[in-house]
C-alpha cells in the first residue's frame, strides 16, 4: 500500500476559517502537513480556526489574512507560505462566496466578488506557487469547485459561471504541468451543510417564492440522489488522497462527490 502520510509537506488552503476550508485545512494537519490558513472572520473564528487545526497536528499552523478579491494580497499569502514553511507542496484553492438572486436583479459588485473570489483567486495563487513547486520538483494543485462546475440551478449565474470557469482553469494547467510532476485536480462536491449553504437558503426561499424548509428538500436535496447532504469530512478525505503519492497519475479531472447529482 502506498503511504499517505503528507508529513514534511507544507500546505495552503485559502478560505479555510469555516466549513470545507476548516476541514481540509484539519485533515492535512492530522496526516502531517504544515499548513497555511486564510479566510475572514472575527479574531474569535481565526483563534478557534487556528486551534482546531493545531489540535490535530504535532506541527503548528499558521494564519495569514488575506483578502481573495486583491491579487497583491494572494501573491504575499504564497510568499508568506513559502516564507513559513521553506516551499509549497500542496495548494487548496477553497476560498468561495455564494449570492442568489435573477440575473436582471444581479448586483453587478456581487458578480465581481464571486469571479474574483471563486475563480479568479485560484489564478494567482497557482501563478504564484507554481514556480516553488517547479523547483521542488513537484506538487498537488486542488480547486474546490462545485457540482455547479458542470451543471446549473437557476438564480446563481455568477457562482456557476466561476465554478464552470474553475473546471476550465483545472484541466488546462494541468496539462501544462503534466511532466512536471505537478497535478491539477478539482473536487466537486454536491451540497455540504456548512454556512454558505445555511445562508443562502432564506434567499432561495425568496427567490423561488417557497419556504425555507422547501428549499432543503424539494431544491437542494431533491437534486441529491442520495438525499442526504455530503459532508466535510467526505471532501476532505477525497482531498487527502488527491493531495498524496498514491494519486499521481490523476491529473486534469473534475471528481464529483455529489450524492449522484451530475448522474443525472
Ligand atoms: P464557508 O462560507 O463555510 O467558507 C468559505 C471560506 O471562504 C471562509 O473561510 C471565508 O472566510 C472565506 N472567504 C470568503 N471570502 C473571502 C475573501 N474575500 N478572502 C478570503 N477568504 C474569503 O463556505 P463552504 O461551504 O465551506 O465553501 C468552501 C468552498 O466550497 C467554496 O469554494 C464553495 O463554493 C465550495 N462548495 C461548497 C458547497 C457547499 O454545499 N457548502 C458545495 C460545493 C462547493
Amino acid at each position: 500500500m502506498t503511504d499517505l502520510t503528507l508529513a514534511g509537506k507544507s500546505a495552503l488552503v485559502t478560505g479555510s476559517t469555516s466549513g470545507i476550508g476548516l476541514g481540509i485545512a484539519t485533515a492535512l494537519a492530522a496526516r502531517g502537513a504544515q499548513v497555511m490558513l486564510n479566510g475572514l472572520g472575527s479574531q474569535h473564528d481565526i483563534d478557534a480556526a487556528l486551534a482546531q487545526v493545531r489540535a490535530a497536528s504535532a506541527s503548528d499552523a499558521v494564519f495569514v489574512a488575506a483578502d481573495m478579491r486583491v491579487p497583491g494580497e494572494i501573491e504575499a499569502l504564497v510568499q508568506e507560505t513559502v516564507d513559513n514553511f521553506g516551499g509549497i507542496d500542496i495548494l487548496i484553492n477553497n476560498a468561495g462566496i455564494q449570492h442568489v438572486a435573477p440575473v436582471q436583479d444581479f448586483p453587478i459588485e456581487k458578480w465581481n466578488d464571486i469571479l474574483a473570489i471563486n475563480l479568479s483567486s485560484a489564478f494567482h495563487t497557482i501563478r504564484s506557487a507554481v514556480p516553488h513547486m517547479l523547483s521542488a520538483g513537484g506538487g498537488r494543485i486542488i480547486n474546490i469547485a462545485s457540482a455547479h462546475a458542470s451543471v446549473a440551478s437557476p438564480f446563481k449565474s455568477a457562482y456557476v459561471a466561476a465554478k464552470h470557469g474553475m473546471a476550465g482553469l483545472t484541466k488546462t494547467v494541468a496539462l501544462e504541468l503534466a511532466e512536471r510532476n505537478i497535478t491539477v485536480n478539482a473536487v466537486s462536491p454536491g451540497y455540504v451543510l456548512t454556512p454558505l449553504v445555511e445562508n443562502q437558503i432564506a434567499a432561495t426561499a425568496s427567490a423561488r417564492g417557497i419556504s425555507e424548509d422547501a428549499v432543503v428538500s424539494d431544491v437542494m436535496l431533491a437534486a441529491q440522489p442520495t438525499k442526504s447532504f455530503i459532508t466535510i469530512e467526505q471532501v476532505a478525505e477525497l482531498v487527502l488522497f488527491l493531495a498524496s503519492d498514491a494519486a499521481a497519475s490523476i491529473t486534469g479531472s473534475i471528481l464529483p462527490i455529489d450524492g449522484g447529482w451530475t448522474a443525472q
